[in-house]
């Protein structure tokens, strides 16, 4: 492995999910769902296939599923993107995230991150042979807030994107339209690129809206806005994702995208388009069920003793272990499935500086509610 790559050899996912599947323990660990998406939408895959939609697509993406993303963005953002020359379809999330990297990004630039942060944000900027700078979320009670002194000490002549991802994995943050605002002026007063990453933007709970950062003043020009369809439809397998913005920038993320993957989801691309267009209302289901599951895993992991932090959106929430004598989330989360039949992901694994991350551990509830409830019950065994 070439050194740039040495400190990311395994994911925690991996890890964790191994762990869960060596004990048969309930997977609360790495974020995906046990239910399918819309079955029409499972449909129009199962015809894309028998119809032969089994070759390359376009490089871009089919136009009728860059013609959905369009359409969905101007109906929910008021965001106008030209479907042939600001939406680019790339494999899941993951590939528009490191694609926008290594296509916007020079060697030796710095990208500002906000820790903790999404596992494939760091691996990205080290495969551009980019600097990243990381700088935590404050603690305010239970809520992390963003620190907009120390993001905007950590931004130098050398700094051309930050990256902002919200709701937020893994805190299960929804920063306020201040935060954001605020956010949004220092990349417009430095300059900067911004990389939004949106991915769980239908998941925001309690009457809260996301915020899409492409809206803010300033801000349409200088931003690369990534989503998928993997959490707003429960199709983490699909990879099917999206990045959309001004043309300049989705052309440099175009121009890295074709050497990594060329295309992908060939027959998945209509189903995913077909889905936007007709299934809002059940998306609309999803976010109510998991408002619900998030708060049956909160009382329980209140019932076992420790402190929930947040929990305003996502699939996740964060709960601090000291309040029951443990101290080290990693070392809590590898004898947690033996332990109690349950895995979870430490947080610090997310951070530059992981000192005072250790004991916040990460639980996800995009379960079935059987599953939780008997999650639940394990966990209050642990208090
Ligand atoms: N960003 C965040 C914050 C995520 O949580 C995930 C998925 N876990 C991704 C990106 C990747 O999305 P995809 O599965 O569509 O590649
Ligand atoms: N997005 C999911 C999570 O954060 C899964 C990520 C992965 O497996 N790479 O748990």
């Amino acid at each position: 492995t070439v050194q740039r790559l040495q400190p990311f050899a395994s994911t925690i996912f991996a890890e964790m999910t191994a762990l869960a599947v060596r004990h048969d323990a309930i997977n609360l660990g790495q974020g995906f769902p046990d239910t399918d998406g819309p079955a029409s939408m499972l449909d129009t895959a199962r015809q894309a296939i028998a119809d032969g939609l089994n070759q390359y697509p376009p490089g871009p993406g089919m136009p009728v599923l860059r013609q959905a993303v369009a359409a969905d963005r101007l109906a929910r953002y008021g965001l106008d993107h030209d479907p042939d020359s600001e939406v680019l379809i790339t494999v899941g999330a993951t590939e528009a995230i490191s694609a926008a990297i290594l296509g916007l990004v020079e060697p030796g630039e710095e990208v500002v991150l906000i820790e903790p942060y999404y596992d494939s944000y760091a691996a990205s900027v080290a495969l551009a042979g980019a600097v990243r700078r990381s700088v935590p979320l404050a603690r305010a009670g239970t809520k992390f807030v963003v620190d907009l002194d120390a993001l905007s000490a950590a931004i130098t002549p050398k700094t051309r994107m930050l990256v902002i991802n919200t709701p937020h994995n893994p805190t299960g943050t929804v920063f306020t339209p201040d935060e954001i605002a605020a956010v949004a002026e220092l990349a417009c007063e430095h300059d900067l690129l911004v990389l939004s990453d949106e991915v769980y933007e239908h998941l925001v709970f309690d009457g809260r809206t996301h915020t899409a950062l492409a809206t803010l003043p300033g801000m349409y020009e200088r931003t690369v806005s990534v989503s998928s369809a993997a959490k707003t439809f429960n199709v983490t397998g699909w990879k099917i994702g999206w990045a959309c913005g001004p043309a300049e920038l989705i052309d440099a993320v175009r121009t890295a995208k074709q050497y990594m993957s060329f295309v992908g989801g060939g027959p998945f691309q209509p189903a995913v388009a077909h889905a936007l267009s007709h299934e809002q209302q059940w998306v609309k289901e999803l976010r109510d069920s998991l408002q619900a599951k998030r708060d049956v895993l909160y009382d329980a992991l209140v019932a076992s003793g420790l402190e929930v932090h947040s929990g305003g959106g996502t699939y996740y929430l964060c709960a601090d272990i000291t309040a029951i004598g443990e101290r080290d989330g990693i070392d809590f989360c590898r004898t947690l499935p033996e332990r109690i039949g349950v895995a979870a992901v430490p947080v610090s694994v997310f951070t530059d500086h992981p000192q005072p991350w250790n004991p916040l551990v990460r639980f996800a509830f995009c379960k079935q509610d059987h599953v939780l409830e008997e999650a639940a019950r394990r966990l209050r065994t642990l208090g």
